[in-house]
């Protein structure tokens, strides 16, 4: 598979915005589809009256600076996550590489659940990901509701044209007489009402004279059709809401699969790109804007929409419903926890732009749906972080090593200095530095009483290095009166400091990392894992609280080498021999250093 190979970045340099555009992108069937309208001119006619709007309004402006208009359009009734992530990638991607220009639209015509707290998140997600709907000094941050007078007026046009009535079945007597894919529907008594006993009928329904759910505005197209979604669809119903934006103004609200072509259409907007569940909608909204643009209410050519298959990632669930009630069930501490596939909990976690970015290229456009493996996400950014995360040393299960011939060797209370790059591959970049002393922390994991084959660390007689340090030979432990290890001691082997002449004449098979008591920083370290244990939580109508993994999360008190007393919020490093921690962007602080493990260095899950 073709992908970018991320470049060295400079230490703590800022990231880069939104990726450059690279000299050959992966093609994919949108970038085929958008190469053969540019060569067509497809849209070379179309006039942007700079702001969105009607025919009239565009035809009055200028030739459309954006060779084509793409849109990311989220409803704002949760936080965005990972597939949305791929979805604003996708976008906002294909305007930059194509000369266009990709509208941020908040899908709010729907009255009941929308909030500003999503709003605002929505906003800062795109942001933070790198993207900009400001070009040729305009804004394109758009609402839908903005467009009900002009929904309003295009369902009035339909009427009076004949395309649509006012329907006074129950709900229960329109699903029923919709048919099903065996059998044709059933004309509704109320189809054959005049375009004038419509229109007065749709007027009190706007009019509040109607109750809730007692009739319905319905598109007149075809209730035989082999596509149910064509068998008459309602457009507008009754619903005494208050709407965030436009108040009590109105009592009646349009249905998505009208309100959004005509959003589409009013932004001049050139490819309607959305995921694969909607493909059976494609011919109402071909069929709505062919009547729409022949009435001269919209401009020609129309938006077309095109599907692609939604990212499914294993481990997580990507639905705003199912990630609302893990927080307000309080399975995770928030939306941003740093186990939720949330596009905050995900940078909270200590993932970049670059590192999502790289994802959703890497896991391409497709027509057919998949399953992303979760190790996949993880691989990427591992990737970014291996070129910028500045190394440290740490010792996340500490237990002390003694060495017991020290003050004789380097004299007692002596401290030795010992440094080590701050990226091994960037050495323009400097040098940690950090004591080395008579005890030192290491990982319970390093000691072996009894080593099993195989075991190159300590375990009595053996020979390792400290990293950056001395060869050491291991003597022993003491106890506890439980039997738990309390102490590993070792002598230093003399000339043998790393860096110095002749300090590799002694030979060993480990290496292992280690933070000196006298300078060890003491830190909470938040060892993340996946938050599922089952590969498909949601899969078949399971309940996927029960996939959830009750070790998601396990927090430790850790050592780490005191360079970290100056690590910020959000900053990432490679605790050596470990995996990659951030600084926790809300919790952490100088006086309380609190890091989250971001990712391992190798893909161990599951092995
Ligand atoms: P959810 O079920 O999580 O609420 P949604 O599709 O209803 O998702 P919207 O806010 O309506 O969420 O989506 C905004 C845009 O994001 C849509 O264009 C939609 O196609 C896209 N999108 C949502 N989920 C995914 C996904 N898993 N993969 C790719 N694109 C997605
Ligand atoms: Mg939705």
């Amino acid at each position: 598979m073709s992908h970018r190979t991320p470049a060295p970045a400079p230490h703590n340099a800022k990231p880069a915005k939104a990726a450059a555009p690279e000299a050959v992108k992966p093609s994919n069937f949108l970038r085929q589809i958008i190469e053969q309208d540019l060569a067509k001119a497809t849209y070379a006619t179309r006039h942007w009256g700079g702001s969105p709007g009607d025919a009239a309004h565009h035809a009055a402006g200028q030739p459309d600076p954006a060779k084509i208009r793409t849109r990311f359009p989220p409803e704002p009734n949760g936080y965005l996550h990972i597939g949305h992530a791929k979805s604003i990638c996708l976008n906002f991607g294909l305007a930059r590489d194509y000369g266009g220009v990709c509208h941020l639209r908040f899908d709010d015509t729907n009255p009941e659940k929308e909030d500003v707290e999503y709003v605002n998140s929505i906003i800062d997600a795109v942001k933070w990901l790198g993207f900009d709907w400001t070009a040729n000094g305009n804004a394109h941050l758009y609402q839908a509701s903005d467009y009900f007078d002009f929904m309003y007026r295009a369902a009035e046009y339909l009427i009076e044209a004949g395309h649509a009535y006012v329907d006074e079945q129950t709900v229960e007597q329109i699903r029923i007489n919709r048919g099903d894919f065996g059998k044709p529907g059933v004309d509704s008594p109320f189809r054959a009402r005049t375009p004038a006993e419509n229109l007065a009928r749709f007027r009190e329904m706007r009019d509040h004279q109607h109750e809730d759910g007692s009739m319905v505005l319905r598109a007149k197209i075809d209730m035989a059709s082999p596509n149910i979604n064509l068998r008459d669809p309602a457009i507008y119903r009754i619903r005494r809401a208050t709407h965030h934006n436009t108040g009590d103004k109105w009592c009646i609200y349009p249905m998505y699969t009208f309100a959004h072509p005509i959003e589409d259409a009013l932004e001049n907007i050139t490819h309607s790109i959305c995921t694969l569940e909607f493909e059976d909608q494609r011919p109402f909204y071909d069929w709505l804007m062919e009547r729409l643009t022949e009435g001269g209410l919209l401009s020609a050519p129309p938006p077309h929409q095109y599907e692609f298959a939604r990212l499914n990632l294993t481990y997580v669930v990507t639905s705003k419903r199912k990630l609302a009630q893990l927080v307000y069930d309080h399975k995770v501490s928030g939306w941003d926890d740093p186990r939720m596939p949330t596009i905050v909990g995900l940078r909270r976690r200590g993932y970049t732009p670059e590192a999502l970015q790289l994802f959703a290229e890497r896991i391409g456009v497709t027509k057919s749906d998949s399953w992303i493996d979760y190790s996949t996400l993880e691989g990427c950014l591992r990737e970014m972080l291996d070129s910028t995360a500045t190394r440290a040393m740490a010792v996340l299960d500490p237990v002390k090593l003694v060495l017991t011939n020290w003050d004789e060797v380097m004299g007692a209370g002596t401290l030795d200095d010992c440094s080590a790059p701050i990226h091994p591959h960037h050495p323009e970049l400097g040098k940690r530095a950090f004591k080395i002393g008579k005890e030192v922390w290491i990982d319970r994991t390093d000691f072996e009483e009894t080593p099993p084959k195989g075991f190159f660390r300590l375990f009595p007689g053996n020979k390792v290095r400290l990293k950056y340090g001395h060869v050491i030979e291991c003597s022993g432990c003491t106890k506890d009166a439980d039997g738990k290890i309390t102490e590993v001691l070792a002598s230093l082997i003399p000339d043998t400091k790393s860096g110095t002449p002749g300090s590799d004449a002694v030979k060993v098979k480990g290496v292992i990392t280690w933070v000196a008591v006298a300078d060890g920083l003491p830190v909470e370290v938040r060892m993340y894992d996946r938050l599922f244990i089952e590969a498909q939580p949601d899969a078949g109508g399971k309940d996927f609280i029960e996939g959830l993994n009750p070790n998601s999360l396990k927090v430790v008190t850790a050592f780490v080498e005191p360079s970290l007393v100056a690590a910020k919020a959000d900053e990432k490093f490679q605790f050596e021999r470990h995996g990659y921690f951030v600084a926790d962007r809300v919790d952490h602080s100088g006086t309380k250093p609190v890091f989250n493990l971001a990712v391992g260095l190798k893909d161990s899950w599951g092995k």
